[in-house]
């Protein structure tokens, strides 16, 4: 049975929400490399990346200490629980997901981290930033199969169509995201339709496919240890 689908419903109880509240430039800063959490401030001169590529605190220009074998694999957590906007509790709930089921279980992490709602709409070009994503998601503007969801943290099965709301795409956000779809490329695991906002799981993401952004494999032994 897909992982991601066995484990569906069990995901989509767990709707609370909580915040991290690290500004997101520093979040990025400490990583050293762009997560994309800003939106159009990302791709622009006034990204904290570009000014100051060093980790913040009083210490921070000194540069980065060399990591260790467990800092590495710490490094590589936080890393992906930060461009997932996702809090240690749940992170580590994934992973224990992940580590139940059939396969190997980087890949089932990645799925599900990529089925979550919000991903999805951000993958779709619908929302500059996860956390944007997660606004349009939990103020009812994302359909799943023809349902309104309002839980950011859904998560979508293999072939689910996903829309933005014939209302709201009326409304002055989604008027001016609907041009800038034309040319927006998708992950080869979606499809999706520009002039009707509607898009289409067409597949769960392979390593290969999707895991360039990550070292999974840390992940999964920070975990195992
Ligand atoms: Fe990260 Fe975006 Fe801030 Fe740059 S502007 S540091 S990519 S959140």
């Amino acid at each position: 049975m897909d992982v991601v689908r066995e484990s569906h419903d069990a995901f989509n109880v767990f709707n609370t929400m909580a915040k991290v509240l690290e500004p997101k430039c520093k979040r990025c800063r400490r990583e050293g490399e762009k997560l994309f959490l800003k939106g159009d401030r990302c791709y622009t001169a006034k990204c904290a990346i570009v000014k100051r590529n060093f980790p913040p605190g009083l210490h921070g220009a000194k540069g980065r200490a060399k990591l260790t074998g467990y800092g590495t694999q710490l490094r590589a957590k936080q890393k992906a629980k930060r461009y997932y906007g996702v809090l240690e509790k749940q992170f580590r709930r994934y992973y224990d997901i992940a580590a139940r089921k059939r396969g190997e279980t980087a890949e089932n992490l990645l799925q599900i981290l990529e089925s979550r709602a919000d991903n999805f709409v951000c993958r779709a070009g619908w929302a500059k930033s996860r956390a944007q994503a997660r606004q349009l998601v939990s103020y009812g503007h994302i359909r799943v199969n023809g349902k309104r969801i309002t839980i950011p943290a859904y998560s979508l099965k293999k072939g689910d169509v996903v829309e933005v709301d014939l209302s709201s795409q009326k409304n002055a956000y989604f008027e001016s995201v609907k041009p800038t779809l034309e040319k927006y490329e998708v992950p080869v695991w979606i499809s999706m339709d520009p002039k009707e906002m509607k898009a289409r799981y067409l597949e769960y993401p392979t390593i290969e496919q999707a895991a360039a952004l990550f070292d999974l494999t840390s992940i999964v032994e920070f975990y195992s240890r």
